[in-house]
C-alpha cells in the first residue's frame, strides 16, 4: 500500500514530538483522552435531537486497554468516529484548532518546554509510541477505516471492520531505553495516576480493567483440622472494570476543593493558553436562574485579539452537556478577553442555537456574569495593583473601546476600570483617584493628548497647570480622547483638553485685564494674521503659555491628535482642524516682534512666520515646507 506523506509543518512538529524531553511525554494520554471525550460530546449532542443514535447517555464511555506482552496501549471511545476523509484531514495535518498556538510558538522558536503546556493533540502520542493504529467508524456509516503510521515517514489507510461507531487508538510503545521506561505507561498504577492528574474531570467514565484482590472464601473440608495455615485468610486477585476518573467537571466542584494547579491545568487544556491566567472567577448562582461559571482573565492577549478574527464567547453547557462552543451572548464586547465555561441546568437541552439568542435565562446569566467580571476587576484594581496594571497593559484598550462604544451605553461597566498616566504622580491612576486628589479650587479633569507622554508633558499648558499644582492626564492612545467626549463628566467634574480648551484658570478680573490688553495690542494680532494669511484661522493672546512664546491650538473640540488619527483611519474623508495661533504677550520674542513692527516691518513679518513655524513644530504638526523654514532661520541669523 502506498504511503501518504504528512504535510510539511506536521512533519516538523512530529520531529519535535519524537525528540521531546521526557518530562513532557506523559501528557500524550491526556490528549488522546480529551479527543475521545470530544468525539463522544459530538455524538451525545447529535443524540439529543436524533432518536436514531440509539445509545443512552450513560452508555458513553472511554476504555483503556493495556497489553503488556504486545506492548500496546489502546484508548477506545464510542463517539462520533471519523470517515476516511476525516482521518486524512485530521490526522494528517497539524494546523488544527488546539495545535495552532503551538505551531505559532514553534515558529517563534520558543523553548521546547512549550510541549508540556500546549494542547498538542493527537501527534503527542508519537512521544511514546513507535507506531500508532487508529481504527474508526463514523456514526451513520457502514465502513470502518484503519490508519497506521510509524511517525515521520507517513501513514497508510485501508478499509477494515468495526462493530459500533467510535474510534480505537492503538499505540505500540517504543522500546525502553536507559533514560525512559516507556513500558511504565502500561502499568496500571501509572495510568491511574495520569488519568487522575490530567483527565479527572472528563465527563464520561474512563474505564480500565484493574487488578483487585479479595479474600478466598474458606471452604473447609469436612473433618479437616484447623491448621496454622488456615488461620490467616488467603487472597486471590481478579480483574474488574473500574472507572478511573471522578467525572465531576471542575466547575461543578466546590471552590475550596480545587487547587490552583487544577484550575491552571484546566485553563491551559481548554483554552490553549500556556500563560497562567491572571484571575480565576469560580462562581455559583442560585435564584431565578441557577448556574455555575468558571471564568478566567488571561495574562496575555491572544495574537488575534485586536482583530476581527477574534471570537469572543464562553462555552455553554446545559447540565454537563456542551451545547455551544462559543456563546457570544454570554459575554459583553467590553469584556471579550474573558474565557470560560458556564453550565446551567435551567437551559433546555434541545434548545436550538438560534433560539438561545432570545432566551430570557441566558440574558439573566449574561448580566450576572458581566457584574461578576466587573467586580473582580475592580477588586484587582483596588487590592492588587500590580496585577491590574499588567492586565490593563494588555486589555486596557478594550475597556476604553468599551467605554466609548454605542455612544457610551456600557460606560458604567467600564469607566471606573480605566487607568491613565498622571503627569504629577508619574504613574497610572484611575479617574476616581485623579478626582479625589484634586486640590481645592481645581474644577476640571485636565488631559493632554499627544504622541508620547514625554511630548505631552512639555506642552506649555501642562507647565502652567503644573505650577498651580494641578495634575494632567497624559493621553497617548488613539481611543483616549473619545473617552472624555463620551463621558462628558466623571464624578461631576467635566473634562478639559488642555491643548484645545480654555483651562478656566482666570478670574473674572484677570479675564477683563486680558481683554483690555488684547484690545491695546490689537494691532499686533492683526499684523500677524495678515502676514500668515490662510496658515491660521485666528491669532490671539493666551495667558496659559507659561515660559513659551507661542502655541498652536485647534479650533473647536477636535484635537490635532484626533485629526491625525482620522487621517490615518480614513484618508479620504478626513477633515482638517482649524489652527489658532496663541501668543504670549509677556514673552521676549513676542515683544521683539512688536518692536520690529515699527522699526523694520519686513523683519517683523519674518518673525511672525518663524513663530508660526515654532508653534507647528511644538504641536507635532508637520511643516508643509521645511525648506522655507530653514531658509528663514538662516536669513534671520545673517
Ligand atoms: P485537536 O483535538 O486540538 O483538534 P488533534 O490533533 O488532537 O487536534 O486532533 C485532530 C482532530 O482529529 C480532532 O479535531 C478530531 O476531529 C479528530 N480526532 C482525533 N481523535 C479523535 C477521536 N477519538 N474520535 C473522533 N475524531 C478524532
Amino acid at each position: 500500500m502506498e504511503k501518504q506523506q504528512f504535510k510539511a509543518e506536521s512533519k516538523r512538529l512530529l520531529d519535535l514530538m519524537i525528540n521531546s524531553i521526557y518530562t513532557h511525554r506523559e501528557i500524550f494520554l491526556r490528549e488522546i483522552l480529551s479527543n475521545a471525550s470530544d468525539a463522544i460530546d459530538k455524538l451525545a449532542y447529535t443524540a439529543l435531537t436524533d432518536d436514531k443514535v440509539g445509545i443512552d447517555r450513560d452508555q458513553f464511555a472511554i476504555t483503556i486497554t493495556r497489553d503488556e506482552e504486545g506492548r500496546t496501549l489502546t484508548v477506545s471511545d464510542n463517539g462520533i468516529g471519523m470517515t476516511k476523509e476525516e482521518m486524512e484531514e485530521n490526522l494528517g495535518t497539524i494546523a488544527k484548532s488546539g495545535s495552532l498556538g503551538f505551531k505559532q510558538a514553534m515558529e517563534k522558536n520558543e523553548d521546547i518546554d512549550i510541549i508540556g503546556q500546549f494542547g498538542v493533540g493527537f501527534y503527542s502520542a508519537f512521544m511514546v509510541a513507535s507506531s500508532i493504529t487508529v481504527i474508526s467508524k463514523k456514526y451513520g456509516e457502514d465502513t470502518a477505516w484503519k490508519w497506521v503510521s510509524d511517525g515521520a515517514d507517513g501513514y497508510t489507510i485501508e478499509e477494515t471492520t468495526k462493530e459500533g461507531p467510535g474510534t480505537d487508538v492503538i499505540m505500540t510503545l517504543k522500546a525502553d531505553t536507559e533514560d525512559e521506561k516507556y513500558s511504565d505507561y502500561l502499568q496500571e498504577y501509572e495510568i491511574r495516576s495520569l488519568v487522575r492528574k490530567y483527565s479527572d474531570y472528563i465527563r464520561y467514565p474512563i474505564r480500565m480493567e484493574v487488578t483487585k484482590s479479595r479474600p478466598v472464601e474458606d471452604k473447609k473440608e469436612e473433618g479437616a483440622e484447623d491448621s496454622e495455615e488456615n488461620a490467616s485468610p488467603k487472597y486471590e486477585s481478579y480483574q474488574e472494570m473500574e472507572t478511573l476518573n471522578s467525572m465531576v467537571p471542575i466547575w461543578q466542584r466546590n471552590k475550596k476543593d480545587v487547587t490552583d494547579e487544577e484550575y491552571e491545568i484546566f485553563y491551559r487544556d481548554k483554552f490553549f493558553d500556556y500563560n497562567k491566567p491572571l484571575r480565576i472567577i469560580h462562581s455559583s448562582a442560585e435564584g431565578a436562574v441557577s448556574f455555575k461559571a468558571l471564568l478566567f482573565i488571561p495574562g496575555k492577549a491572544p495574537y488575534d485579539f485586536y482583530t476581527k478574527d477574534f471570537k469572543r464567547g464562553l462555552q455553554l453547557y446545559s447540565s454537563g452537556v456542551m451545547i455551544m462552543e462559543n456563546c457570544e451572548d454570554l459575554l459583553p464586547e467590553h469584556f471579550r478577553f474573558v474565557r470560560g465555561v458556564v453550565d446551567s441546568q435551567d437551559l433546555s437541552l434541545n434548545i436550538s442555537r438560534e433560539m438561545l439568542q432570545h432566551n430570557r435565562q441566558l440574558t439573566i446569566i449574561a448580566r450576572n456574569i458581566e457584574k461578576k467580571i466587573k467586580s473582580e476587576l475592580k477588586s484587582m484594581l483596588e487590592n492588587d495593583r500590580e496585577s491590574y496594571e499588567k492586565f490593563f497593559e494588555v486589555f486596557g484598550r478594550q475597556l476604553k473601546y468599551g467605554t466609548v462604544a454605542d455612544y457610551g451605553a456600557h460606560k458604567d461597566a467600564c469607566q471606573d476600570l480605566l487607568l491613565y498616566y498622571s503627569h504629577k504622580q508619574g504613574k497610572l491612576v484611575s479617574l476616581k483617584e485623579y478626582v479625589e486628589a484634586m486640590p481645592e479650587g481645581q474644577e476640571k479633569i485636565y488631559f493632554a493628548p499627544g504622541e508620547s507622554r514625554e511630548r505631552s508633558a512639555k506642552l506649555p499648558q501642562v507647565e502652567t497647570l503644573d505650577k498651580k499644582g494641578y495634575d494632567v492626564l497624559l493621553f497617548t492612545e488613539d481611543v483616549d480622547e473619545f473617552v472624555p467626549q463620551t463621558l462628558m463628566t466623571y464624578m461631576e467634574k467635566s473634562f478639559c483638553n488642555v491643548s484645545s480648551e480654555d483651562l478656566g484658570l482666570q478670574t473674572e478680573e484677570e479675564k477683563k485685564q486680558a481683554e483690555q490688553k488684547a484690545e491695546e495690542m490689537k494691532g499686533l494680532l492683526t499684523f500677524v494674521k495678515e502676514t500668515l494669511g490662510d496658515q491660521v484661522k485666528e491669532v490671539r493672546f493666551s495667558e496659559n503659555l507659561g515660559s513659551h512664546p507661542v502655541c498652536m491650538t485647534p479650533e473647536g473640540g477636535m484635537s490635532f491628535e484626533m485629526e491625525k488619527y482620522m487621517k490615518r483611519a480614513n484618508p479620504e474623508f478626513a477633515l482638517s482642524v482649524g489652527r489658532i495661533l496663541e501668543l504670549n504677550a509677556d514673552h521676549e520674542a513676542v515683544k521683539a516682534l512688536q518692536a520690529a513692527m515699527t522699526e523694520d516691518p519686513v523683519k517683523a513679518k519674518d518673525y511672525a512666520q518663524l513663530l508660526c513655524y515654532q508653534a507647528q513644530l511644538m504641536a507635532e504638526l508637520p511643516l508643509e515646507d521645511p525648506y522655507a523654514y530653514t531658509e528663514l532661520v538662516c536669513k534671520l541669523m545673517k
